[in-house]
């Protein structure tokens, strides 16, 4: 049974029965049957389909709002900032489906040509985490679906309400129901899900269950996307505009409640403007409004998961007893939900565990380099290969410093964004494969070579 608990009160919302092993297997027979057909289903339609669930968003968006913010505590501000950008990203999945699927002639001769022709995989699994279920899910249901594929989705179960929305949605505008399926559960019924002889399974999550999971696919030698964790790094350097910098990186760490993949997790400040960095970042934080997340005020909402207050402190208790102080001091708060006031440590280092492993919550630290070549080995000292950012004026030092960088995407002067038309893809531990751009729509196509020779 899945209990889906409202974070910010600690009350049960719902319970679910969890998906079982046989109708598991019976949602992948279904699955086939369907996409058979959907595969043959011209473009055009397929695309109406999707079109009429973005207009169910849209019209909906209110609703979606509330419910996502009810069962993750996202803030109800960002939980419609996370429904506006989804109905942009799906506006370009639509625009530029079609685009990518198209046929290549890569050569051609008198009587002898070559092409790259573009094929459904067949049957995808998708396996979600909660932090943005919106962005996450509609990064793999809407492509799969536009290229021809059925989904098996298994949302987070923290945030099943808006899985089952998402669902409720596509059956609303008429998607054959076996074309989306949803297997509910957690840890053991996503790893029932896993076991299946599918044509893709895309993850989104820890990298510990990532490394799990991709042991197990590979026993099918089934194609794989994991979207994992980050501990992104940015360094401000001496000339850079200090106060949109201390603004843009408090938001970059503290944005979700510190609870996105590409969230900033350690800041390298150049000596000569560390104090002045230090101040301005303090304030900057200390505005933020942390509380009830349906309020349109508040900036902070409790964490999502308990279990995560437990991983902040240890990381805060360790870096403390390593010689770390507080900027400022927050934590786990008394009463009830999962609030977790945000706290920022200066006086870090490498030894700690706040500096190397994923917090994934309202805490950072901030570490005093002595220039760009320091930074950039302490940028690069890591697992995680997600997102690296760089602040200051000159475009020569953010060149030099980003294209050193073993990460998917790097920003200059900004950070935590994700845009629809570039790849969104981690290197070493943040990940394989890629999703978003056109790139990411070729995941889920086969590429079929054609030789042909003319009698
Ligand atoms: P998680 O790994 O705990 O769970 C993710 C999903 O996997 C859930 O649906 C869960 O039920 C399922 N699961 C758990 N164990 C499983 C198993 N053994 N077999 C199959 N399925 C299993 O992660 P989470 O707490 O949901 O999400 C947070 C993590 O996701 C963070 O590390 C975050 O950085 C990462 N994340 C990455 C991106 C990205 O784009 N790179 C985006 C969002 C979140």
């Amino acid at each position: 049974m899945i209990k889906v608990i409202n974070p910010a009160t600690e009350e049960v919302i719902k319970s679910f029965e969890e998906s079982s092993d046989q109708s598991i297997e019976d949602s992948v027979v279904h699955a086939y049957k369907a996409q058979k057909k959907w595969r043959l289903v011209p473009f055009s339609q397929r695309s109406t389909i999707v079109e009429a669930f973005r207009s169910q968003l849209k019209e909906q968006l209110n609703d979606c709002a509330s419910l996502l913010s009810l069962e993750t505590g996202k803030p109800i501000r960002n939980a419609s900032g996370e429904l506006k950008a989804t109905l942009m990203r799906v506006k370009w999945f639509l625009d530029h489906a079609e685009r990518c699927m198209q046929t290549q002639v890569v050569r051609k001769e008198k009587d002898f040509e070559e092409h790259i022709s573009y094929e459904p995989l067949g049957v995808v699994s998708h396996i979600s985490a909660w932090n943005y279920p919106y962005f996450i899910g509609t990064n793999i249901i809407i492509p799969a679906l536009l290229t021809g594929n059925a989904v098996l989705y298994k949302p987070s179960e923290y945030s099943l309400l808006t899985g089952l929305k998402i669902k409720e949605l596509f059956d609303k505008v008429g998607l054959d129901d076996h074309l989306l399926q949803m297997i509910i559960g957690g840890a053991s019924v996503g790893s029932k899900l896993v076991e299946q002889k599918v044509d893709g399974l895309f993850f989104t999550g820890s990298y510990q269950t990532g490394k799990k999971i991709a042991g197990q696919v590979s026993q099918n030698l089934t194609k794989f996307g994991m979207e994992l964790g980050g501990k992104d790094p940015v360094y401000v350097d001496e000339d850079c505009d200090l106060p949109s910098a201390a603004a843009s990186i408090s938001s970059g760490a503290f944005y979700n409640t510190g609870q996105s993949c590409c969230s900033i997790e350690r800041i390298y400040v150049h000596e000569k403007v560390y104090d002045q960095f230090l101040e301005q970042f303090k304030s900057s934080v200390e505005a933020y409004k942390l509380g009830d997340p349906k309020s349109e005020a508040t900036d902070l909402g409790p964490l999502t998961r308990e279990a995560q207050s437990r991983i902040l402190d240890d990381h805060v208790e360790d870096a403390l007893a390593k010689g770390a102080k507080y900027l400022v001091q927050g934590g786990r708060l008394d009463g009830k939900g999962y609030f977790y006031a945000p706290s920022v440590l200066i006086d870090v280092d490498h030894h700690m565990k706040m500096m190397k492993e994923e917090s994934f919550g309202p805490i950072v630290g901030i570490q005093k380099v002595k220039d760009e070549e320091e930074a950039i080995s302490l940028m690069l000292d890591t697992d995680y290969g997600l997102t690296s950012s760089v602040y200051t004026r000159s475009q020569a030092t953010a060149e030099k410093v980003l294209r050193q960088m073993n990460s998917g995407s790097v920003y200059w002067n900004c950070s935590d964004r994700v845009s629809p038309y570039l790849p969104w893809s981690g290197r070493k531990h943040s990940g394989i494969g890629s999703t978003l751009s056109e790139i990411g729509m070729k995941t889920f196509l086969n590429p079929k070579a054609w030789h042909k020779f003319r009698p």
